[in-house]
C-alpha cells in the first residue's frame, strides 16, 4: 500500500492547530463518485473550507492530510460533533459512475465496483490496524472504530449516513470491519526475515543480561579461573545465552591448553 503525506496547510482547521489525544477512528465516505483524492485535497487546501480530515483512502493508496493528533473537522460542529475532539477521520473515496438522490446511491454498479471496493477496504483495514497500534486503541471496544452514521446514532456526530449508504451493497458491515482490523492487528502475516532477525537479536540480548542461577556457582568459578569463560567484547559473561560452535571450540581449546601445561 502506497502512503503519501499532503497536509492541508492552507485549511483553517490545520492552521488552528488544535491537538487531540486520539481515542478512536471515524470512517467516512466522500459522498460523490470521485475516486481521485487529489480533487478533494486541491479543493480543501484553502481557507474558509469548513471541513478537514486526517486521510483519504483509495484502491491504490492512502494520503494523509492532517497529523494524526490534530483535531479534524469531519463530523459536524457543536455538541453533535464532539467526535472531532476524540476521533481520527478517514475518508473513503468512492468509485465513479453513480449519483446521489437524498443520500441514496443511484446507478451504483456493485459488480463492476467490487474490485475497487475490495482494494480500498484492504488498504483501510491496514491503515486502521496501524493507527490502533500507534495509539493503543482496541478496535472491538465500543465506540472506538465507528463510521459517521454510527457516530450520529451515538450522538457524537452530525446526521450523515456514511458509510452505511454504501458498504452494505458489498455485503460489508461495520462489525465485520472491526473484526478484520482486529485480525490484522493479531496476524503475523507481515512477519519478514528482517523483523524476525530484529526480534531474535532482542531476545538474545535479553538472555545475555539474565543472571545465572546459584547451582552453577562453583562451575562458573572454575571456568572463569581457567579462562574458559571470559565474557564478550562488553565484558558480559552471558551465562543464560546460547553458545555458538565457534565459542564451544574456543572453550574446549582453553580447557585443553590449561591441562597440557
Ligand atoms: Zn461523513
Amino acid at each position: 500500500m502506497e502512503r503519501q503525506q499532503q497536509f492541508l496547510t492552507e485549511n483553517d482547521c490545520y492552521k488552528a492547530g488544535r491537538l487531540i489525544q486520539p481515542k478512536g477512528i471515524m470512517i467516512h465516505s466522500v459522498g460523490v463518485a470521485q475516486p481521485n483524492p487529489d480533487i478533494f485535497i486541491h479543493q480543501w487546501n484553502q481557507s474558509k473550507v469548513p471541513v478537514c480530515v486526517h486521510a483519504f483512502v483509495t484502491d491504490s493508496k492512502v494520503v494523509q492530510t492532517l497529523p494524526w493528533n490534530y483535531r479534524g473537522w469531519h463530523c459536524g460542529s457543536g455538541v453533535n460533533g464532539s467526535a472531532n475532539n476524540t476521533h481520527i477521520s478517514i475518508e473513503c473515496c468512492e468509485p465513479s459512475g453513480h449519483t446521489y438522490q437524498g443520500g441514496t446511491m443511484i446507478g451504483y454498479n456493485v459488480e463492476r465496483n467490487q474490485p475497487f471496493f475490495q482494494k480500498l477496504y484492504d488498504n483501510l483495514v491496514k491503515l486502521c490496524a496501524n493507527l490502533c497500534q500507534e495509539f493503543k486503541l482496541n478496535p472491538l471496544q465500543e465506540g472506538v472504530l465507528i463510521c459517521h452514521a454510527e457516530g450520529f446514532q451515538k450522538g457524537i456526530a452530525s446526521n450523515h449516513a456514511d458509510v452505511l449508504q454504501w458498504w452494505p451493497k458489498h455485503n460489508m458491515t461495520m462489525e465485520q470491519f472491526r473484526r478484520d482490523v482486529q485480525d490484522e492487528l493479531e496476524g503475523d502475516e507481515d512477519m519478514t526475515q528482517e523483523k524476525f532477525n530484529e526480534m531474535m537479536t532482542a531476545y538474545l540480548e535479553q538472555r545475555g543480561v539474565k543472571a545465572p542461577a546459584g547451582w552453577s556457582e562453583q562451575a562458573r568459578g572454575w571456568a572463569e579461573g581457567l579462562g574458559v569463560i571470559s565474557g564478550d567484547a562488553g565484558g558480559k559473561k552471558r551465562y543464560a545465552s546460547f553458545a555458538t560452535r565457534e565459542e564451544i571450540v574456543q572453550m574446549l581449546y582453553q580447557i585443553f591448553k590449561n591441562f597440557k601445561a
